[in-house]
């Protein structure tokens, strides 16, 4: 936990590693790597629900390459994200459509939604 956040202030201070290049891109995403496949892949997760401090980070080893940086951008930066998305699901993690992010499972469970927090 204490690698974790000192990894995040360093990406916000330089916006030069691959998550902050990332970040960029995909703004509004909860989901940022560090590393690059094929290897090791860093991956860190936080709930995007307002108000929730739920965040999670875990490794996977990708073994395939990412397509080509020049002729599809969009793809080599959503790569290492693609190959984890099964993973992510398999937590208990959801995707909300509208480029809300990802939500905890805390927060994906309907019977777990307080009321008040759903009209600020
Ligand atoms: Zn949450």
């Amino acid at each position: 936990m204490v690698a974790q956040r000192s990894h995040n202030d360093r990406c916000a201070t330089t916006g030069r590693c691959a998550a902050g290049a990332a970040g960029d891109t995909m703004r509004g995403m909860s989901l940022t790597t560090a590393g690059k496949a094929p290897g090791p892949v860093r991956f860190y997760l936080a709930c995007d629900r307002m108000g929730c401090r739920e965040r999670v980070s875990f490794d996977l080893v990708i073994a395939e390459e990412p397509p080509d940086r020049e002729t599809d951008l969009f793809g080599y930066l959503l790569h290492e994200a693609g190959k984890a998305a099964p993973y992510i699901r398999d937590r208990g993690w959801v995707f909300i459509e509208g480029g809300e992010g990802y939500w905890c499972p805390k927060c994906s469970t309907p019977a777990s939604r307080a009321p008040s927090a759903d009209r600020l």
